[in-house]
């Protein structure tokens, strides 16, 4: 076996992941550590200041109830994810996000975010529930309030450490193991409880962005489905695992729509000139009572501009010049005010890129796009597994405690694994929390997860003698390589071992073909997916067959068996669902109808990782009184 140095680590309360919802955890968890004397230790992949999804910064808060101006109700936004989620939200964890999610939002600005505002010292709103920020730095000052919080109480952060599995002690989750991404050491954690925070998944499927491109993506390519595959191994009831996200965004850099479509009101056409959002409305009602709604679900948006691609109208293009000439418009009469309105529009639609997406704004710069002169395509891009966007993917979590919620088995956010707590893109069901949403549920899973190691944490029992077969697993690709690389002149053709890219690309094709990819049009069926299946039961096989290099390359094998797992629970899933209730996300062809009195329910799932059996499930769907 690599000779890897094994590093120990104690703890209380264990942290996985350093994005937003880990950093809204070890915010709370350690104000309450520090009161009752106990250890919180952060793990992160990456950089704190960095990493997730908020890496490069975000140009609004999308999560904004605005309760204490009376802006909203905490049952409106209930409404709000239910209607977009075309009926199925866990409505309990939707309810509890929204009555914290303000108070994360003034905590950002107390650490020095600006939130714009208007004369009247307002919060511009980019639409109702959004605040525009200049948000470069964000994520360097969330996570600095969460380093100071941890530091302040005595607690750990360890960086460019990346972990694969969990450490069970029957159905209890006792700590985690994983591998620094830079020296040859393997850490083992030992903890009263674990909160797995490391985001959602991307490169599961093929991205559009191939050869030169590949790589690039809409959802940020370091998150790998670590959360899913570290619940899913504890043996943790998942749900909606087959809620992918489809985000419409510019096409090849993927840069944001929202402030176009919210702020600016542009509209999206075809290459025809149609507004598919009117053209195609009647089509609308074959998808009732979600079709019919305000706002229309994100998911028939989505599908509307996909019956126009394939009816050979595409492109599809964003007005951008259109928009901007009839804000300017109000202008007109005096030169100098449309001058300066001109200025300020254009510097905002590249604000808008700089904030969150350079390379859109490199993509437009080398394209010569000027937005005011000549609209900009947009796409629909391949799928992607973020529960705390307007997807729903991740585990099944306990409800609050003061609701009279039927999913509830003790403490706040806990999976159905004990002491594993989950949040953000890990925890299921509960969309449209974005960043701000994921810092509350962070801070409400650390405040629980306190909670039950005060209330029934126990030394953790950990069986060292599994913690070497863990290490022997998680190295053996650097072994492999080791004694096989010599056998053939190029490393990569080798009857013994396949590398990291080439097991990718084989997964992404599986998707991609099977599981409705871009290639696919978004559209599968009961066949494809059982071909699917067998497919992937084959590179599962050909899973502990990768090879690596270096710690670089461990890393991507990990990456990509952690995908891969997350790729059956999805192909599990919607195989399941005998119905088609997210056109625009994927179509099931040989069910092409929404089935209300089947289907409205959750899919929920189960690896037992004792047997090595999945069970699937139906849940009921809960609705919060008087929302
Ligand atoms: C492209 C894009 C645009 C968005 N735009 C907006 C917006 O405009 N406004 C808004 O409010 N929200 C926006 N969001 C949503 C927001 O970014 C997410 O809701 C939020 O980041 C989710 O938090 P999280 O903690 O679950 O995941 P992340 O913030 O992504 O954090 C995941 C963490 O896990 C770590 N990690 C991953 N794997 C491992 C591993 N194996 N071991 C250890 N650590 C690991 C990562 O390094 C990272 O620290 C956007 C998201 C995306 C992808």
């Amino acid at each position: 076996m690599a000779n890897f140095e094994t590093v120990e680590v104690n703890t209380d309360l264990l942290i996985l992941g350093g994005g937003f919802s880990a950093c809204g955890a070890a915010t709370e968890a350690s104000y309450w550590a520090k009161k009752n004397g106990l250890k919180v230790t952060l793990v992160d992949k990456a950089a704190m200041d960095r990493s997730g999804a908020v890496a490069m910064g975000l140009s609004a808060i999308n999560q904004y109830v605005g309760v204490k101006d009376g802006e909203n109700t905490l049952e409106d936004y209930v409404r709000y994810v239910r209607q977009d989620l075309m009926g199925i939200s866990r409505e309990d964890l939707v309810y509890n996000i929204a009555r914290h999610v303000d108070s994360s939002v003034h905590l950002f600005e107390k650490w020095g975010l600006k939130i714009w505002l208007d004369e009247e010292g307002k919060y511009v709103h980019e639409g109702r529930w959004q605040l525009m920020i200049n948000g470069e730095s964000y994520k360097i000052l969330v996570a600095e309030a969460a380093k100071n919080a941890i530091a302040d109480a005595g607690g750990e952060i360890i960086e460019r450490v990346f972990i694969v599995d969990p450490i069970m002690d029957g159905n209890k989750c006792v700590g985690a193991v994983g591998f620094s991404t830079r020296e040859d050491k393997f850490y083992v954690f030992k903890a009263k409880a674990v909160i797995a925070g490391m985001g959602g998944a991307v490169h599961v499927f093929r991205p559009r962005s191939v050869g030169e491109g590949f790589g690039r993506s809409w959802y940020p390519p370091f998150n790998s489905a670590s959360s899913a595959y570290f619940t899913i191994q504890a043996g943790a009831e998942m749900t909606c695992q087959e809620i992918r996200f489809i985000p419409v965004r510019f096409k090849d850099a993927y840069g944001p729509v929202g402030a176009w479509f919210l702020l600016f009101k542009s509209r999206a056409i075809s290459a025809q000139g149609g507004e598919y959002m009117v053209v195609r409305e009647d089509e609308l009602n074959n998808w009732a009572p979600y079709g019919l709604a305000k706002p229309i679900p994100a998911n028939l948006r989505n599908y509307l501009g996909m019956l126009d691609v394939d009816a050979g109208l595409g492109p599809l293009y964003m007005e951008t010049d259109e928009a901007i000439q009839k804000i300017a418009d109000e202008f007109k009469d005096d030169p100098k005010a449309f001058k300066k309105k001109m200025k300020e529009l254009d510097s905002e639609a590249w604000e808008d890129f700089l904030d969150m997406t350079i390379s859109q704004a490199i993509l437009w710069a080398s394209l010569n796009v000027k937005p005011d002169e000549k609209h900009s395509e947009i796409a629909a891009c391949e799928p992607y597994f973020i529960g705390s966007h307007s997807g729903g993917s991740g585990a099944w979590v306990s409800g609050p405690e003061d609701l009279d919620t039927p999913y509830k088995w003790g403490y706040e956010n806990m999976t159905t694994a004990d002491a594993l707590f989950t949040m953000g893109d890990g925890s299921g069901a509960s969309s449209h929390k974005f960043s701000s949403g994921s810092h509350a549920e962070g801070r409400i899973a650390g405040k629980a997860a306190i909670k039950y190691i005060l209330e029934k944490g126990q030394d953790p029992s950990v069986d060292m003698a599994k913690v070497e077969e863990l290490k022997a697993k998680i190295l053996n690709p650097l072994d492999l390589f080791e004694s096989h690389k010599d056998e053939t002149t190029d490393v990569e053709t080798n009857t013994n071992y396949i590398m990291p890219r080439q097991f990718l690309h084989r997964l992404q094709k599986i998707m991609d073909e099977y599981a409705g990819g871009v290639t696919s049009a978004f559209k599968t069926s009961k066949s494809l997916l059982e071909r699917g299946m067998e497919l992937l039961a084959i590179l599962q096989e050909d899973s502990d067959k990768q090879a690596a290099q270096d710690l670089h390359e461990l890393m991507r094998v990990w990456e990509n068996t952690q995908r891969m797992w997350q790729a059956e629970a999805h192909v599990r899933t919607m195989l399941f669902r005998e119905e088609t209730r997210w056109p625009g996300y994927y179509f099931r062809a040989d069910t092409p109808k929404m089935d209300e009195d089947n289907w409205k329910c959750f899919a929920n799932c189960r690896f037992d990782p004792s047997s090595g059996e999945w069970e699937m499930m139906k849940k009921d769907v809960w609705a919060v009184p008087g929302a």
